[in-house]
């Protein structure tokens, strides 16, 4: 891999109900693949399954460093309609340190054309606690990339390139070429982008193998990756430090 990743802005622990590991066993695994910041955002609650209200609301207890990586405490939250309405309370997404925002079937639903699918991202960018739009990726809910990429900027909102996406058994559809076409606008508008692993193990904590490799392929440019450096990213979120 050609772009040197520090940072991982996404990924699950098995508070989130489908994922496998401890937050200690995430972090030293993004330890190992060189990672210098680690985001834990577990599913919001919404998604069957994951963890309650209050789990997000405690976060505070738990130290921002483990294995030499600072931790990230958050959420991906889910964007349930077109309103862009989201499934935490505005009063506890805004003590996370760093928020994903994304659309899934079990939340949104498969029946919603582009239009929808575009109202509801414009919306959830716009509120501006939301710092991430995590993995719009995916031919099942389509959607105009120029207008996305677009309101990104207006909103000063990141877009996601998601590892997990670009797995060979990945259930969304069409994401490489869809992350093809949201790169090539991103550079023409001079947009940044984040990079989520999406890990639901610790295996895959940091592991940018497919990102990596699809920036590198298009080579977008270093300076639009905020993962390529802490202080390009910190900006975006809700650090205290
Ligand atoms: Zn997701
Ligand atoms: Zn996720």
């Amino acid at each position: 891999m050609i772009m040197k990743i520090i940072a991982d802005t996404h990924a699950h622990t098995l508070a989130s109900g489908h994922a496998y590991s401890t937050i200690r066993e995430m972090a030293a695994a993004a330890a190992g693949r060189g990672m210098q910041v680690l985001a834990l955002t577990e599913h919001a609650p919404e998604m069957p399954g994951t963890c309650g209200l209050f789990y997000f609301q405690n976060l505070r207890v738990i130290p921002r460093e483990m294995s030499g990586v600072r931790m990230l405490f958050g959420a991906e939250l889910n964007i349930m309609d077109p309103k862009g309405r989201v499934d935490l309370p505005e009063t506890t997404i805004r003590n996370l340190d760093i928020v994903v925002a994304s659309i899934h079937v079990p939340c949104f639903g498969l029946e919603h054309t582009e239009q929808e699918v575009m109202s509801a991202y414009v919306e959830a960018m716009k509120k501006e606690y939301i710092h991430i739009i995590g993995h719009p990726d995916d031919s099942r809910f389509p959607i105009d990339y120029e207008v996305l990429v677009k309101t990104a900027k207006e909103t000063h909102t990141l877009l996601e390139v998601n590892n997990s996406s670009l797995h060979p058994q990945s259930f969304r559809e069409g994401a490489r070429e869809n992350l093809l076409t949201m790169l090539d606008l991103c550079r023409q508008y001079e947009v940044p982008v984040t990079t989520g692993s999406d890990a639901h193990a610790d295996v895959d904590a940091g592991n940018f193998s497919f990102a990596g490799e699809l920036l590198d392929y298009c080579n977008f440019p270093k300076e639009l990756v905020v993962t390529t450096d802490f202080e390009k990213l910190k900006p975006y979120l809700n650090c205290k430090e």
